[in-house]
């Protein structure tokens, strides 16, 4: 069984306490690795050797820095087909998303970024003759990454990328439930990278994330994870002033009007519902539908979900594998019987699949559900579920929509399928989501600012926004004679 190790300045080493957990395969339910048990003396380790190698890394001239990025974006398009299969295994996803997508993503986010500071421009600020203001943009230090289990590696080098590109170095935490494709990063980029500029220290949320966010020598914090969790981390990285990113859960919206071509409209809702088994937080889990085309688009949804089939992540031809742990399928199951107990309507799923391969007999697997019936009252309809569990149900016009749509605590994304421009633009303007994608979802340009509102999160990624979040302006005010 293999071992995981931390890597700190670039070396891999043993947790100080000598504590391992159990690595679980959720298709099986077997454990298959075991990972470091790190505590805040790891996390300290970690830090030095991260703060060491700060000042050699942020004076190393933007086109080196971007040099070895690509290099390492490179290993991961030669080692796609072996990160890609320990996506799967660590975290049930169908090896196929995991090859097809995440993956590829993963090297197009060091790739985005290492290419970005080669283009970037400074700000300035003539006042008319009195003085000449140039904006100096600095990496602020260590910066303390820590990501969930959902999309392993993909969001990990969206944090990881940002952050190496404009000179900070790396003190990075992957969720418990998957560190395999991490741990094959650090392998990489120790082989590419300066001592100590990317550092890997597994563990616990609860241990190692803490104290990494509690860490003084670490001014900045990005996080993706729950909402429960964002509000722990702020409350220790509010009093210290330090900087804060949270990209926090979703309960999102996927909204079909009664112009919506439903040939483009069901398999765009099918996939923003069920991709990963719903385990990503931009997934559409609640559908709403206009009233005049709901028995016809209800029939075609669940006919579709019907299809879908649930197998052994490794299978080529799965369309959804387990879910990451036996409390995360618990989790869903407890909602699927609260929406029974809601008065909800079960129309697909509710149970586990009947027939799997014998390899997967103890594994996590859900299958696809549709609920319809539920009132607005309902929790299932208004709570983050992240599984393979979605709701349906009608609307009678385009202000119950958005009314509709609104009346979570959650504001991430929500996708809108409609050939009306004019339903388009109002649902657009009065959705409360930091993305708001119209006939697609999921596309995404690493461009654009991407993160919630409400209880989604605070600040944004992606792009200049990233660029912008991982460096300190100063303000250099020269006077004119
Ligand atoms: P968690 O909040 O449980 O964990 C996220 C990460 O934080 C993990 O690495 C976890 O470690 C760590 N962590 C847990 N407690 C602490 C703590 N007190 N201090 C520091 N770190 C801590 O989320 P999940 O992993 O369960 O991920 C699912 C959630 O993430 C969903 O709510 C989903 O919506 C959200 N999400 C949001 C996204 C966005 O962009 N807005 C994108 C993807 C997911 P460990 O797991 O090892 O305990």
């Amino acid at each position: 069984m293999d071992t995981l190790r931390n890597c700190i300045d670039g070396e891999f080493v043993e947790p100080l306490g000598g504590r391992y957990l159990d690595g679980i395969e959720p298709a099986t339910g077997q454990v298959y690795c075991r990972i470091p048990a790190s505590d805040g003396r790891d996390v300290d380790h970690a830090v030095g050797a991260a703060r060491a190698a700060f000042p050699a890394w942020s004076r190393t001239p933007a086109a080196e820095r971007a040099r070895l990025m690509l290099e390492l974006a490179g290993r991961l398009d030669c080692e796609l087909a072996d990160y890609a299969r320990a996506e799967s295994v660590d975290s049930g996803k169908p090896i196929r998303l995991a090859r097809e997508i995440e993956i590829p993503r993963a090297a197009a986010n060091l790739r985005h970024f290492a290419t970005a500071i080669l283009h970037g421009s400074s700000e300035s600020h003539a006042q008319d003759r009195i003085a000449l203001n140039v904006t100096l943009r600095r990496p602020r230090g260590v910066a303390g990454l820590i990501s969930p289990w959902n999309l392993p590696l993909y969001l990990l080098t969206w944090k990881i990328a940002p952050a190496l590109a404009t000179g900070n170095t790396v003190v990075a935490k992957p969720s418990e439930l998957t560190p395999w494709t991490a741990s094959m990063l650090a392998r990489a980029a120790s082989a590419i990278l300066p001592r100590g500029v990317l550092n890997l220290v597994h563990g616990t949320g609860a241990e190692a994330g803490a104290a990494l966010v509690a860490h003084p020598e670490v001014p900045t914090i990005s996080f993706t994870g729950g909402t429960t969790t964002g509000a722990a981390i702020a409350r220790v990285a509010a009093p210290m002033f330090k900087r804060l990113a949270l990209e926090l859960g979703g309960k999102n919206a996927t909204i079909i009007t009664a112009e919506a071509d439903l040939d483009v409209a069901v398999p765009g809702a099918l996939r923003a519902a069920f991709q990963n088994q719903g385990q990503i937080c931009l997934c559409g889990s609640r559908i709403l539908v206009d009233s005049t085309v709901f028995e016809e688009f209800l029939e075609r949804f669940v006919a579709a979900a019907r299809q879908l089939k649930v197998g052994d992540p490794l299978d080529e031809a799965t369309d959804q594998g387990a879910l990451v742990s036996r409390t995360h399928l618990d989790k869903v199951r407890g909602y699927v019987e609260l929406a029974r107990t809601e008065g909800g309507q079960i129309l697909a799923g509710g149970r586990a699949p009947v027939a799997l391969p014998e390899r997967c007999r103890d594994g996590y697997f859900y299958e696809p559900t549709i609920v319809t019936g539920l009132g607005t009252a309902s929790r299932v309809d208004c709570e983050e579920v992240f599984g393979p569990l979605v709701t349906i149900s009608p609307f009678n016009s385009i202000d119950e929509a958005v009314e509709r749509a609104n009346a979570t605590p959650y504001g991430l994304s929500a996708s809108v399928w409609t050939r009306d421009l004019d339903a388009a633009l109002t649902l657009a303007e009065g959705l409360d989501a930091g993305t708001v994608w119209i006939n697609c979802w999921l596309v995404r340009d690493l461009r654009v600012p991407f993160g919630g509102m409400k209880q989604s999160g605070i600040g944004r990624e992606g792009g200049a926004d990233a660029l912008r979040f991982f460096t300190e302006p100063k303000n250099v005010c020269i006077k004119y004679p």
